[in-house]
């Protein structure tokens, strides 16, 4: 028997429309890349976004087509996620911090038509925009009186670009389960691979985490995400914001101490979100000058392992709610928070602190079980560790443009990260399967390091491995055999390795050894190096 409700898609435009109908009042705040901190409100977002959904159309832009964005978190950015998923074209959101050849890669195979940048990677486009083979158009946001002499052909400002269209748009009624964002994960072995999620799987994102174990939105809150917007479309924050109808403030370019925390202070922000390595130059920022914002009173991070003194700091020294996240761009993002239980609360900052260092538990919507090699499923007991899997409509069931098969036999997501599981159902993830070392919330293929650095003739072997690091989480080192009757330094090695990698992915240091301990399968025994160099 069929219930006696009424359809409907679930739709990022749903989204906006509420937020511009019911919130049109709240406040958008931005700091622009011009320089200006501007105010605005949802209204004028869910205005300015039908105009973007206007010229994108009259551009020629249709379902399906990608629609490109390199920018920081700014209000035009903003416009683009609704306008452009709205129009029923998929936002791509793309990483300024990737090395060109990445870039060019994955806008090829993205196929991206449109491509909406801010001033500050114009010259990153510039350079690469010959080997881009679909981009039609470049709309560099700004306005005019700011537009930059450039040489992308037919580039146009944002305000020029939506600014003779009249905002009087219908937004089209789509399938929920059509495409509308797309965001690339260095997070694998091999090429980047795109997570391309849909409007259903973004609005059930979008009220999972709006939740009060979650990130605890509300009208009354003041929202600052420092995690970027090509980050897993800024931890979804945007469109939940939207639902909740919170003040919602972009950082824009400014992601300095003084900068974030003058923004925090002055726009009263209340719940802030973003990679440990961040706060930690935050945390110490506000010890020196005794000037921690005072409105802030919980700190979301995730993305990587926070360190228990930072935890500690914010919530013993700083009186802030600490809260942790894990999750993937495959898992739209977030798989889990560490939200205490009222029983923990009474516990000391040292012992809660301990604790908070698990990566928590899954919200509604998401499923997870830990499974040992052969895919059988482990207990949760907080002591048997295997795999991490994943399940839930904001999972990824494979990757854009890809035929492989990803999930298990029987359809969960395997994260490639290895956990525990307590009573309670507290995620803490104790390893990693996957070949690969997390920097600030970037990823560093080890595989590529090694390939490259293999590449110099002077180079016979190469290993690769994070070793931990106070600030990143983890740098990578590269320990190397030379080739025979070569006498390779570390810098040459270096200067090498820095015409494919970006400067951030560069080992921290090159050891050159006679041998690599191998295994019985001729493969290089990394947990050996690790148990040798992990001291740094
Ligand atoms: P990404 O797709 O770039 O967001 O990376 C996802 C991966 O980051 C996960 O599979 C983990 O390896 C790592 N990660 C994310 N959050 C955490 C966390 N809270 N603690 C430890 N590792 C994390």
């Amino acid at each position: 028997m069929r219930g006696r409700m009424m359809e409907g898609p679930l739709l990022i435009s749903n989204l906006i429309e509420h937020a511009g109908r019911v919130h049109g009042d709240q406040q958008i705040v931005t700091r622009t890349v011009e320089g200006p901190i501007v105010h605005s409100t949802w209204g004028e977002v869910l205005r300015r976004s039908k105009q973007l959904a206007q010229a994108m159309t009259e551009a020629g832009i249709g379902r399906g087509d990608r629609v490109a964005t390199l920018g920081w978190n700014t209000q035009r950015h903003l416009e683009a996620y609704f306008g452009v998923s709205g129009m029923g074209a998929v936002c791509h959101t793309l990483n300024p911090r990737l090395h060109a050849t990445q870039l060019i890669y994955i806008m090829n195979h993205a196929e991206d038509r449109v491509l909406l940048v801010d001033i500050t990677f114009v010259p990153l486009v510039e350079a690469v925009a010959d080997k881009l083979r679909t981009v039609e158009r470049y709309v560099v946001m700004t306005d005019a009186a700011h537009m930059p002499d450039t040489s992308l052909p037919s580039a146009v400002s944002y305000e020029e670009f939506i600014g003779g269209h009249s905002g009087n748009y219908s937004w089209p009624t789509l399938d929920e389960s059509a495409a509308s964002a797309l965001c690339y994960t260095s997070g694998t072995t091999g090429n980047p691979k795109g997570a391309l999620y849909s409007h259903r799987s973004t609005v059930l994102h979008a009220m999972g985490v709006a939740m009060p174990d979650v990130f605890n939105l509300s009208r009354a809150t003041s929202v600052l995400p420092i995690v970027p917007q090509f980050h897993a479309c800024a931890w979804g924050l945007p469109y939940a914001t939207a639902a909740t109808g919170s003040k919602l403030v972009m950082p824009g370019p400014r992601l300095d101490h003084e900068g974030l925390t003058e923004l925090l202070q002055d726009e009263a922000v209340h719940f802030c979100a973003g990679v440990p390595s961040v706060f930690l130059g935050l945390v110490q920022h506000w010890r020196e000058t005794g000037n921690a914002p005072s409105s802030l009173e919980m700190v979301l991070l995730g993305g990587a392992a926070p360190p228990q003194s930072l935890i500690a700091a914010l919530e013993g020294e700083f009186d802030i709610e600490f809260r942790h996240g894990w999750g993937m761009t495959e898992t739209s993002p977030l798989g889990s928070v560490n939200t205490l239980l009222p029983s923990h609360r009474s516990w000391p900052v040292d012992e809660r602190s301990a604790f908070q260092t698990k990566q928590g538990r899954p919200p509604f919507g998401i499923e997870l079980r830990i499974v040992d090699q052969d895919g059988a499923v482990l207990p949760h007991d907080g002591h048997a560790f295997g795999e991490l899997q994943v399940r839930g409509p904001w999972v990824v069931d494979g990757y854009f443009r890809s035929d492989a098969e990803e999930l298990s036999p029987d359809g969960w997501f395997p994260t490639g990260d290895v956990a525990t599981i307590d009573a309670d159902a507290y995620v803490q993830i104790t390893d990693r399967i996957k070949d690969l070392i997390k920097s600030g919330g970037e990823w560093i293929s080890s595989i590529d390091v090694e390939n490259t650095a293999m590449g110099h003739a002077d180079i016979a072997m190469a290993a690769v491995i994070g070793v931990p690091d106070e600030k990143w989480g983890e740098r990578p080192i590269l320990i190397a055999v030379p080739t025979p009757d070569t006498e390779p330094t570390s810098e040459r090695i270096l200067e090498y390795l820095s015409h494919s990698l970006a400067k951030w992915q560069l080992p921290d240091a090159v050891i050159f050894v006679d041998a690599l301990p191998m295994g019985a399968t001729g493969k290089v025994q990394k947990t050996k190096l690790r148990e040798e160099y992990a001291g740094g």
